[in-house]
């Protein structure tokens, strides 16, 4: 007898549905159509030379070799001390720190450590891309809570109706890509309430904490009770505008970081030994660098907001983030993946559909994402071509 032949080994694996990726697509046209590409988030300008001589010097003292698996001790510094500085919270860089490769990889380990087959992690939705492919890879299930058009502010009540015995974490990400959205205090009071009442973790992903445009940034670790149940994600990329240098870091509870430590050096061990020297002397830049940067930022985000206004889209400045969220219908559009893909060869510019980011892309389907961490020029041309193009 023949033995049957053995099933075809599963090709796809873990990630088949999650298998579209849009910022390529976009890209790609962008490129085909030479299109301003206001698509994926990435600033056109570098960030401070003080900050780009470290890395050189860090290159030059032959700093080659692997970093310890938790960062360098100066990097673990510099991040307790900027958490002191600003939010009052005391960390013990090391116990209660891991440096990552981005808040990318701090996102996977903390979600990956954190959780168990069959548990749900609810999150705000829309959602950064990598949220819910990671819950898939963890096993786990995320569990969308829409913030409310048109301003995208998040009820209280939508969080509590989507806890059950299943939840394990509540990720937060607040300034809040890709809508711009800031968590209000009274809204973290309450969103701090719930995780105590239910005793569950927190993963707060504060990638965009220096970019907020009114007032500053509060973590939830810093509310009463939660520092022991919650991990707070940020990165290098967004704050110093060295997105490709992709180094990151997790804080919190040094248990709950000693199990994040623990994934994290079975996923990369550890990156970016030069550049998370550079990074320790960002994070102690003065405070007028910080300033300048979301001062820089506000003005283009008004720049944006009033031109993409001006051409009938239907735009709220966001808060916070370097991104603008605009509404398509009101230029007789229904769906922004369409008018996404038409929009480098109509017009010469690349956007993000942001029904991407939602687990119902119905909910998604009228907005369109804009990045503005580009130089003025390039974002007063994006607004010349979009003229010319959608008239
Ligand atoms: C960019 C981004 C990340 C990833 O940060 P990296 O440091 O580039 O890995 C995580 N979360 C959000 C919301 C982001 O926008």
């Amino acid at each position: 007898m023949v033995p049957a032949a053995p099933a075809a080994p599963a090709r796809r694996g873990r990630l088949a549905a999650h298998g579209h990726n849009v910022f390529a697509e976009m890209s790609a046209l962008a490129e085909r159509y030479d299109a301003v590409n206001l698509g994926q988030g990435f600033p056109d300008t570098a960030g401070p030379d003080s900050v780009v001589e470290a890395a050189v010097r860090a290159l030059r003292a032959g700093h080659h070799q692997y970093p310890p698996v938790p960062g360098l001790p100066a990097l673990r510094r510099a991040i307790a001390d900027h958490q002191r500085r600003r939010y009052g919270l005391d960390i013990d860089p090391d116990r209660e720190t891991v440096v990552t490769t981005g808040a990318s990889e701090a996102l996977a380990a903390a979600l990956l450590a954190l959780t168990s087959p069959g548990d749900e992690v609810v999150a705000l939705e829309p959602f950064y891309d990598s949220y819910a492919a990671c819950a898939t890879l963890a096993g786990a299930t995320l569990v969308p809570v829409r913030l409310r058009a048109p301003d995208f502010t998040l009820d209280t009540r939508d969080l509590a109706a989507a806890i059950t015995g299943r939840t394990r974490v509540l990720l937060l990400n607040t300034p809040h890509n890709p809508t711009g959205a800031v968590l209000t205090p009274g809204q973290l009071h309450e969103v701090a309430a719930l995780a105590r009442a239910h005793d569950l973790l927190v993963i707060s992903d504060e990638v965009y904490e220096h970019l907020v445009f009114d007032g500053v940034h509060q973590p939830i670790a810093a509310l009463p009770g939660m520092f022991e149940r919650t991990v707070t994600l940020s990165s290098a990329g967004k704050s110093f505008s060295f997105t490709g240098w992709k180094v990151g870091w997790a804080s919190g509870p040094a248990d709950l970081v000693t199990t994040v430590r623990e994934v994290k050096q079975h996923l990369s061990f550890a990156a970016g030994t030069p550049f998370q020297y550079a990074v320790a002397e960002a994070l102690r830049l003065p405070e007028e660098y910080f300033t300048a940067a979301t001062d820089s930022l506000r003005r283009r985000r008004d720049l944006m907001t009033d031109g993409l206004r001006a051409l009938g889209f239907d735009v709220r400045p966001p808060q916070g983030t370097y991104f603008i969220t605009a509404d398509i219908t009101p230029l007789g559009e229904r769906d922004g993946m369409e008018f996404c893909r038409a929009l480098p060869g109509r017009a010469g510019v690349a956007a993000i559909p942001q029904q991407v980011f939602y687990a119902d892309p119905d909910a998604g389907r009228r907005y369109v994402r804009f990045a503005f961490c580009k130089r003025e020029t390039v974002l007063r041309e994006a607004l010349d071509r979009l003229k010319e193009g959608l008239a």
